[in-house]
């Protein structure tokens, strides 16, 4: 087990370039998890990011709180049910997956989503999978796994779940969908998930990443220490599109397409970050709630003045630039 400081190599693990400059440096301003600030090496050959120094895998444990957001989403939605807003939101994230799930289906020559096995891969509470399992999902079709879900806390048990390192590793469970999403930048080693996925993958399936990038108007402009998709110290590995191109072909597998999302959530992250600054009080206080974390998150009138606001700046940074913080890659098998 490595210990804080000890980090075995500073070689690129997407690409295995040894060519990296510090772009950037950050702590935990969400959770307070720990003082240290962290550095971040760019690889001067593919852009992917790498925390430095590792950080520790006592440190890492206390990274995820257990008001960490991943484990609370579930619950998070059945409250925002009761308000106008959390309806709101929470309809429009169900409209979304269903529709990704419907062209997923016709993608894979199924006649209806229902014909999927899909896996959640890093499924936190199991919020996704619960959502289609409410549209009326077959829930014999549904398997989330989690590899560190924290004692106490348990997922929802309409579906099969999966939690602990090697369960993926020993199930003979075969999938048409795996959705693995923000989870690529919280490994240590992110052949790992690619590995994990091919195990369990159909011949003629597909695996979707969504993952933050280190890229475009909104990175550059604030990689030195407040971009939000640094997430220090929980994102040890922060791939480019390029990195993973370099690294999928290495672990038999294949790009078929690539989207930049709206990062709206992590232009929040970014501008939290600097309130969070004692140097740059920005915004009075009564409108930082509209930036909490955990499971203070609330959906208010000002939190969704603030994401349609910033959502409208993501869309003109994807305008001119075609580039946002937030990548979405399909991978087939090789
Ligand atoms: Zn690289």
């Amino acid at each position: 087990m490595k210990e804080n400081g000890d980090i075995a190599t500073n070689d690129c693990l997407a690409c295995g370039s040894t060519c990296l400059n510090v772009v950037g440096q950050a702590g935990d301003h969400e959770y307070r998890s720990t003082r240290e600030q962290y550095s971040f090496l760019s690889c001067q050959s593919c852009g992917t990011l790498k925390i430095v120094p590792f950080p520790g895998h006592a440190v890492i444990a206390a990274a995820y709180p257990s008001d960490y957001y991943s484990f609370h989403l579930s619950a998070n939605f059945a409250k925002y049910e009761k308000s106008f807003w959390g309806n709101r939101y929470y309809s429009k994230l169900r409209t979304a997956l269903s529709e990704e799930i419907q062209s997923r289906a016709a993608d894979l020559g199924k006649q209806r989503p229902n014909d999927l096995f899909v896996l959640d891969y890093g499924a936190g509470d199991g919020f996704r999978l619960k959502m289609l399992a409410e549209m009326g999902f077959n829930k014999e079709h549904l398997t989330a796994y989690e590899p560190s879900l924290p004692q106490g806390l348990s997922m929802s048990e309409s579906f099969e779940t999966l939690i602990g390192q090697d369960f993926l590793r020993q199930t003979d469970k075969q999938f048409d969908l795996i959705y693995a999403s923000h989870v690529i930048e919280h490994l240590e080693d992110p052949s790992i998930l690619l590995q994990d996925s091919l195990r369990v993958m159909k011949e003629n399936s597909i695996l979707v990443i969504d993952m933050p990038v280190p890229e475009g108007v909104h990175f550059n402009l604030t990689r030195h220490h407040h971009w939000g998709g640094y997430h220090a110290p929980r994102h040890l590995n922060i791939l480019s599109v390029k990195g993973l191109e370099s690294l999928a072909p290495r672990n038999n597998m294949t790009i078929v397409s690539v989207q930049y999302l709206d990062d709206s959530w992590i232009m929040a992250q970014t501008v939290n970050s600097m309130i969070e600054d004692q140097a740059i009080r920005i915004l009075p206080k009564f409108f930082r709630n509209a930036f909490a974390v955990t499971t203070k998150e609330k959906p208010t009138l000002e939190r969704e003045v603030l994401y349609g606001f910033l959502s409208f700046l993501s869309k003109l940074q994807r305008v001119f630039d075609h580039k946002s913080s937030v990548a979405r890659i399909t991978l087939q098998k090789r």
